[in-house]
């Protein structure tokens, strides 16, 4: 099996301490899976690649991105880029739309040790990232905004078939190898064209996967279900319900410092956590690194599947253990109320991350 070269973006904010914090863990997980290492390339992204290359996403990292299977991405903090370089559409999402990054895996489940308000929960809402009402992101319409008068505004939301399917097809293989139930959430009372494609779609993807036991929801009720709990597996969804689902599964579930994503096409994938840059507290060794850790581990599994190596598996798995037995011993971050910082914490899982089990 050929050795895997990686991208690395450290980003702004707390992203210098939590991406090499991450290199550190998946480095650490590979070896004792006694899988092949990685071979890292660090890209310049963000404020540092403004000041070096004249653009937070220089074309020298768009086309390096272009030959690899996946990287880690660090947070982007547009807002306080110099105003001729905060685009419309931050690098995070220029990166998204340049790969067609269209499947954004977010899963939701309580951990060891953190207080949750559904400590049961464990759900992955599988969001489709490309379409829907982000106009910035349609590929279809350029901007998805515009208005008739200074008094109207109007938004397109664009839905094709086949990019409801893709997603569609993405959520079924995953309900597939987890609890074999998916749910669809929708709208498709009040935009009964558009949402009621995207539910017609996803119903006919999930015939083809007999062993899936497949339901709908509304989005309105599914924000209820969520929080007074219900057995919830995969939950499919158009981009900004899934947006807006994801955040509150992941607050039901723990903090913002433990909330992983993954966004991927057919063959390529990036490990982003669901945070910002964190300017708060940039610097000063106090961010969590968790979610970022959750975020390789996703897209170690992406790349066990792609690849049909069990060891890449095995060393995601490491990692999940690691984190769950280090916040399960009481040790945890500030934003958790712990006392660690983020280089203790790291040192802590990369200790477990070795052991056997
Ligand atoms: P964005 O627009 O990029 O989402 P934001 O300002 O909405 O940025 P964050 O940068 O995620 O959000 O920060 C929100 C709050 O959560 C801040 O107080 C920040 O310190 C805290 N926070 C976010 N991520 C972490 C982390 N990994 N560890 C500790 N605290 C975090
Ligand atoms: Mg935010």
């Amino acid at each position: 099996m050929g050795e895997i070269e990686l991208g690395v973006l450290h980003g702004d904010g707390i992203g210098a301490e939590i991406v090499p914090a991450t290199v550190a863990v998946v480095d650490a997980a590979l070896a004792a899976a006694g899988a092949s290492p990685i071979r890292w390339r660090e890209l310049p992204y963000g404020r540092a690649a403004i000041d070096t290359h004249g653009d937070s996403l220089p074309a020298e990292t768009v086309d390096a991105l272009a030959s690899m299977a996946g990287w880690i991405l660090g947070p982007h903090d547009n807002a306080a880029y110099p105003a001729e370089h905060r685009a419309r559409t931050a690098p995070g999402g220029r990166i998204r739309k340049q790969f067609g990054l269209y499947a954004n895996i977010r899963p939701a489940a309580a951990l060891p040790g953190i207080h949750a308000l559904r400590p049961d929960l464990d759900v992955v809402i599988v969001r489709e990232n490309t379409e829907g009402f982000y106009a910035d992101r349609n590929m279809a319409v350029g901007s998805g905004e515009f208005k008739p008068t200074v008094d109207v505004a109007l938004a397109v939301g664009v839905f094709t078939r086949p990019a409801c399917e893709r997603i569609a097809r993405v959520a079924c293989e995953l309900a597939a190898t987890r609890r074999k139930r998916l749910t669809i959430v929708h709208k498709a009372n009040v935009l009964p064209l558009a949402m009621g494609m995207f539910l017609e779609a996803c119903h006919a993807v999930a015939r083809e996967y007999p062993g899936l036991h497949v339901d709908d929801e509304h989005v309105d009720a599914m924000a209820a279900h969520l929080v007074r709990g219900g057995d919830f597996d995969v939950i499919v969804t158009e981009n900004m319900l899934g947006d807006i689902l994801s955040d509150l599964a992941g607050e039901l579930s723990g903090s913002l410092g433990l909330a992983a994503s993954l966004n991927s096409s057919d063959t390529q994938a990036m490990a982003q956590a669901a945070h910002g840059a964190a300017p708060d507290i940039a610097g000063r060794n106090r961010a969590n690194p968790t979610a970022l850790f959750l975020s390789a581990a996703l897209l170690l599994e992406w790349l066990a599947r792609q690849r049909a190596d069990r060891r890449l598996h095995d060393a995601a798995r490491r990692i999940r253990h690691a984190i769950s037995g280090t916040l399960g011993s009481g040790v945890a971050t500030a934003d958790l109320g712990g006392l660690a910082s983020t280089n203790e914490f790291t040192e802590l899982v990369l200790a477990r991350v070795g052991r056997r089990g």
